[in-house]
């Protein structure tokens, strides 16, 4: 299978079959490629390269770049379905969220298309006469992106459709747990670039196939301005002070510790489908995955005893036939997530689900009923993010409690409240309430939309990516003052003469 995806997407097999490197499915642990890992030396010549391409790129009209990052979405259109498949082998999530995961980038695409003819600029009053002052926005230079195994293919595609119309070139290192689903990315963005035309040049996009090492020597690399980073927190301690120690620049987009607050006049049924969803979607290993439920007293028992109905009801197995709960990426993941529910029953904890499944189908498949993890408090181990599906519970009694809790751990991406009380919702949203950089009434903390700026404050990073206003992050800024008058006077009234 994975041979036909591949030569349906473009990819020569020389790329993924030749190289001492294996990369395996999680499905069953078979290994699926063989990829040559790029040491210091490739990545050197990559980035001399990605800035040449940056100096021919960045004098490209940009609308006419928009064209490119057109073409690209009718090419991803056109694939939706393989490229989406590749992402389920590849990385386990099931095939709905591989294909959602290739539709977000078709609608970063049609977004980028549209910021290719408003990449606007200011005029601002000048206290001079006969003075203009304007503020401008120019391409930056190659932008280095890092992934992370989960989201294989959207979070390039968020940074590159708006990076490639601010005029910059790009140097993508992909998480080498899903090399494979990124060589497909950059076939098809060749296919894009050879139906535009010579304006693109051959450079403009590369993938650095390379471990940690390889993102490293791209952090500390001058020539490559920007660095937006998609990880674990743990790595973006890493990257974050190289990019620093030269005055470059960071997008980061780390760990994430999500909570939903269920309050006593919440629409339970809905309630219930947004935590099944959020909290067992993409087997816990979403970065906005429902990690924290912190739910009214009254209503504990009852909201305990529905979700764990559901929880029963899910479908655990193969991510390409029809289930709702696929496998974790590997036996690591296992060992982490089985470490974590070991700590919370030595802490007095109660547990629900947790174990292994289908381990005589998939000895090297690592599927996992979803956990529920009743907590007397927040401790440490709530603290930390383990990237897997548990849910750890806890209750209040006012609401203040609720957001003390929410807001009482080191991440801070995504949260959510579900309440029909408009003091709540509100004070929720206000700048009082949730710290995160997203904060949802009655959604999910997960499934976010391209349009809305999405990421997260404290060790989530501060970065934001795919809307709002973020292109800028991709530009530099200028500020211009223009003197069209026949005299030179100072600014703030200052005689120098
Ligand atoms: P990871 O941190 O292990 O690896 C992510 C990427 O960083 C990989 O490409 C890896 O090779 C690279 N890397 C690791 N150490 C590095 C270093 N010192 N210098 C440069 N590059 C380095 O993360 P993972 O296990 O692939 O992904 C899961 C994590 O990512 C979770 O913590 C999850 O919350 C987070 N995540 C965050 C977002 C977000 O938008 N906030 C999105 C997806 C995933």
């Amino acid at each position: 299978m994975i041979d036909a995806v591949m030569g349906r997407l473009g990819v020569p097999e020389a790329l993924y079959r030749q190289g001492d490197y294996p990369v395996t499915s999680p499905t069953d642990g078979a290994e699926i490629g063989r990829i040559a890992l790029e040491g210091a030396d490739a990545v050197e010549s990559r980035i001399a390269r990605a800035r040449h391409a940056f100096e021919q790129w960045s004098r490209v009209p940009a609308p006419r770049r928009g064209e490119l990052v057109r073409l690209f979405g009718e090419q991803l259109r056109r694939h939706k379905e393989d490229l989406g498949t590749l992402v389920t082998l590849e990385c386990g999530k099931i095939l709905q969220e591989g294909l959602g995961e290739v539709q977000e980038m078709i609608d970063i695409c049609d977004l980028a298309v549209g910021q290719s003819r408003q990449l606007y600029g200011l005029t601002i009053a000048s206290e001079r006469p006969g003075h203009h002052m304007r503020e401008s926005w120019h391409p930056l230079g190659p932008v280095g992106l890092i992934t992370a195994f989960n989201f294989p293919v959207a979070p390039w595609a968020w940074n590159a459709a708006l990076a490639l119309v601010c005029g910059d070139s790009l140097l993508w290192k992909p998480s080498e747990k899903t090399p494979l689903s990124a060589l497909a990315c950059q076939a098809l963005l060749e296919r894009a670039m050879a139906e535009f035309g010579d304006e693109a040049p051959a450079d403009l996009s590369q993938v650095i196939l390379g471990d940690r090492e390889a993102g490293e020597r791209l952090a500390d690399d001058p020539r490559v301005p920007l660095i937006s980073a998609t990880g674990s927190t743990r790595m973006g301690r890493e990257v974050a002070p190289r990019v620093a120690a030269r005055f470059g620049r960071s997008i980061l987009e780390l760990g994430g510790n999500n909570a939903m607050i269920l309050a006593p006049s919440a629409d339970l049924d809905m309630a219930v489908r947004a935590i099944l969803f959020s909290a067992v979607g993409t087997a816990g290993q979403r970065c906005t995955t429902l990690r924290r439920l912190i739910v009214h007293e009254s209503i504990r028992d009852e909201v305990l005893e529905r979700v764990k109905t559901a929880y029963t009801g899910i479908s655990i197995g193969d991510p390409m036939a029809g289930n709702l709960v696929g496998p974790l990426i590997d036996a690591q993941a296992y060992d982490q997530m089985q470490s974590a529910l070991d700590r919370a029953r030595q802490q007095g904890a109660r547990v629900f689900g947790g174990e292994r499944q289908l381990a005589e189908t998939y000895p090297n498949g690592y599927y996992v009923a979803p956990a529920i993890v009743e907590v007397p408090g927040q401790d440490e181990l709530v603290k930390n993010e383990t990237f897997a599906p548990i849910l750890y519970v806890m209750s209040y009694r006012d609401f203040d409690e609720a957001l003390a809790l929410n807001n009482g751990v080191p991440q801070g991406l995504s949260s959510c409240v579900f309440t029909t009380d408009v003091r709540e919702a509100e004070a929720f949203v206000s700048d009082q309430g949730s710290d995160c950089g997203i904060a949802n009434v009655n959604i999910g903390p997960s499934g976010a939309e391209i349009g809305g700026a999405f990421g997260g404050e404290k060790e989530t990073g501060g970065g934001r990516e795919s809307g709002s206003d973020v292109w800028k992050s991709y530009m530099r800024r200028q500020t211009n003052t223009v003197n069209y008058s026949r005299e030179l006077p100072l600014a703030q009234g200052i005689r120098f003469d």
